[in-house]
């Protein structure tokens, strides 16, 4: 018999399978009367450098913080000056063109693909300006965005290239980065992973990490996110307090490990819609072969997506819009409002994030799809 629901998102069902492993984790952390910094913290840095393919990791308190201490630090090296311009896809979360302001930074906003939703790779040059001296690229939806038009249009122009990595923790670009990496989080200068509760591996609560392979930006965000100081009583920066709970770092160092299996998971899944979905108004996903992203999102374009939206909330189907407002088009950044932008704002209008979390089995993404087949405006 067919479920009658089929949630959005679980966060309770997502994190039961490893409730024991998580209890264990908390449990070690309380015996040790280690309550900030310590083993656990450095432990989980080690195991995601070594997942993501670089030298350092800094564990820090979320993903905002980590790209904002990422650019504060390229600040503070003298490698970015207040003022200089970041080229950063419209079509992001809201917090990566915050990390950008917050640092006195100006964000230059690209168009996104209109069927990767990712950056544009093939029309950076349209957006550049000689103010622009780094690139934030997101791995939107799980989806690397990443390739040989980017590093080469950044590399010829001495770019700085950061990753916002928060939804794609896991994900393969299709060329290796400069580390000879094609492992997200490794492909540029630095990187910023996200542990929110709803990411691929969330925490309990807030988390977040830089990793990178340029030792002196590792030491220099770790000073920032520890008052400025780097050694105790030290205080070289005016820094901030953004480090990583090493409550949270036990509970991620307990799902670091099933990360391929989360990510085969969810590939299966996006391989079911990818291949039920029938409806001729709906646009799906663009899938690589292979398929190198990890689908965070599962995000299908549609005219008239609101009353499609409520059709499928009436039959039991959670979705959600990832996003329906853009960065630029938000109140606070009312100075950015006129900036033409019409793939971004088409991409406002029609997307629709499915079910793709551990709370959704194959079967119900087939049950979800023939929902969505049936539909008749
Ligand atoms: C979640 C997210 C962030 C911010 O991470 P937090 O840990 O919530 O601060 C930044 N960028 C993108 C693309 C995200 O999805």
């Amino acid at each position: 018999m067919n479920k009658t629901s089929y949630p959005f998102l679980d966060l309770g069902t997502v994190n039961r399978p490893y409730a024991a492993a998580i209890e264990e984790a908390a449990m070690r952390v309380i015996a040790s009367g280690r309550y900030v910094g310590g083993p656990e913290c450095d432990a989980f840095e080690r195991e995601l450098a070594a997942a993501t393919g670089t030298d350092f990791c800094v564990g820090v308190s979320n993903g905002l913080d980590a790209i904002k201490l990422i650019f504060k630090a390229y600040i503070a090296m003298g490698r970015l000056h207040k003022g200089d311009a970041v080229l950063v896809p419209a079509n992001t979360y809201i917090a990566s063109v915050l990390a950008i302001t917050d640092a006195g930074l100006v964000p230059v906003f690209a168009e996104s693909h209109p069927r990767t939703m990712n950056l544009d790779t093939a029309r950076l040059e349209e957006f550049y300006t000689p103010a622009v001296k780094a690139i934030l690229t997101v791995h939107l939806y799980g989806r690397p965005a990443y390739d040989a038009a980017l590093r080469d249009f950044a590399e010829s122009r001495g770019l700085l290239v950061v990753e916002d990595n928060a939804q794609a923790i896991g994900a393969d670009a299709p060329v290796p980065g400069i580390n000879g990496s094609t492992r997200t989080g490794s492909l540029g200068h630095a990187a910023a992973f996200s542990f929110y509760p709803t990411k691929n591996i969330g925490a309990l609560g807030d988390a977040g990490a830089v990793t990178t392979s340029d030792a002196e930006l590792a030491s220099t965000v770790r000073a920032l996110a520890n008052y400025g100081s780097d050694r105790r009583y030290h205080n070289i920066y005016e820094g901030y307090n953004c480090r990583l709970d090493p409550i949270q770092a036990a509970v991620l160092r307990a799902k670091l490990p099933h990360l391929d299996a989360e990510c085969a998971r969810r590939r299966a899944l996006a391989a079911v819609y990818e291949r039920e979905i029938k409806h001729p108004d709906i646009i799906k996903p663009v899938v690589d072969s292979p398929d190198r992203s990890v689908w965070h999102q599962y995000v299908i374009q549609v005219p008239g997506r609101d009353s499609f939206r409520a059709w499928l909330e009436s039959q039991g189907v959670g979705t959600d819009i990832h996003y329906a407002v853009p960065p630029h088009l938000q109140p606070c950044y009312s100075r950015y409002a006129g900036t033409p932008l019409p793939v971004t704002c088409m991409l406002a209008d029609t997307v629709l994030s499915l079910p793709v979390s551990a709370c959704t089995s194959e079967a119900d993404a087939e049950a979800i799809a023939d929902i969505i087949n049936r539909y008749r405006k």
